[in-house]
């Protein structure tokens, strides 16, 4: 059974907003993420994502008052670190490839620490540089708005067109010299090609799948797909069912989509670029693979699938971790 890095959970936002200040998230059987589950699945490393929620969502969701940027990240980061001092035995950050081979061999869980959406970046490279020496070590240029990077995702071929601004150009630059993993889901196919132009060292999808299987916006073309495995880049297994299957009204979130996303991956970019992106805690719907604890699952499917147990071990850790040793310092 193959050891798991997860490039993309929710569950930091989820945790606050849900449980309090005071929460960690060693055992929370009403999410899909917790220490007690990723220690069942055998995870060497989760992306923990502070996700900027939309206004909407503070106020129809949550029924609260939106949340200023730098208060959103210390509640993140407050929950992340009472899971830490916790439970120091089971979890440590990591920030490179290096913290998380150290942790692995040490029987620690890596937790490395990220951000979704470069809207709280503002457009100003110092809170980029901030933002790393807390923790960052990766980056959602946008979510399903236009931010300060360039445009999201849409189904408006305008919009969906458009690439990096002035400042995206810069701080994509600045986040590859410094050590940041670029990450272009959600992105534009404009802002892709952009980063794809300028990128010197790999750069990921963290949470995206193939649109040739699932025509959504969300996910990758082929051509796009190629030019990131040229990129040495990788992209993660993303279990949305909106994201798997484009039967309308689509609630199903299967295995078998999954392995058949991993198949179509290699097909056109080669194994180095499948990865896994669960996006647990960040979707709804019926989904199979509802927490860390059933990644021996994905991997049963996938051996059943033809794969080999180098492949995936490969998928299930192996590309990330070649990724960051390029990229992030
Ligand atoms: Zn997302």
């Amino acid at each position: 059974m193959a050891y798991a890095i997860d490039m993309h959970c929710d569950t930091l936002m989820t945790t606050f907003y849900e449980h309090g200040a005071d929460s960690d998230f060693f055992d929370i059987p009403s999410q899909n993420l917790d220490v007690k589950r990723m220690m069942a699945g055998k995870t060497m490393a989760e992306f923990m994502a502070i996700f900027f929620p939309p206004e909407q969502y503070y106020t129809d969701v949550m029924h609260i008052e939106p949340v200023p940027y730098d208060t959103h990240i210390a509640n993140c980061i407050k929950v992340m670190n009472n899971t830490l001092e916790r439970y120091p035995d089971l979890v440590k950050q990591a920030y490179n490839s290096e913290d998380i081979e150290r942790n692995f061999r040490d029987g620690k869980i890596s937790l490395v620490l990220t951000m979704e959406d470069g809207v709280a970046v503002q457009g100003d490279m110092r809170r980029l540089d901030a933002f790393y020496e807390l923790g960052v070590r990766a980056m959602t240029l946008t979510w399903n708005f236009e931010n300060c990077f360039g445009a999201p995702n849409s189904k408006d071929p305008i919009i969906m067109n458009k690439g990096l601004t002035n400042f995206g150009r810069e701080a994509v630059r600045h986040m590859q010299d410094i050590g940041m993993l670029v990450d272009v889901s959600h992105v534009s196919d404009g802002v892709f090609w952009d980063v794809c132009r300028q990128a010197k060292v790999p750069f990921v999808a963290t949470h995206s799948n193939s649109r040739a299987l699932c025509d959504h916006t969300r996910n990758m073309t082929d051509d796009m797909i190629r030019a990131l495995a040229e990129k040495g880049g990788c992209m993660g297994l993303n279990i949305a069912p909106q994201f798997l299957d484009d039967t309308p009204g689509n609630k199903e979130s299967r295995i078998r989509d999954l392995v058949a996303m991993a198949r179509h991956e290699k097909e056109v970019g080669g194994i180095g670029v499948v990865a896994v992106g669960t996006d647990f805690d960040g979707t709804t719907g019926h989904l199979e693979l509802n927490g860390p604890d059933k990644m021996p699952m994905l991997c049963d499917a996938l051996i059943r699938d033809g794969f080999t147990a180098d492949e995936v071990d490969l998928i299930m850790y192996g590309n990330v971790l070649r990724v960051l040793k390029e990229a992030v310092k």
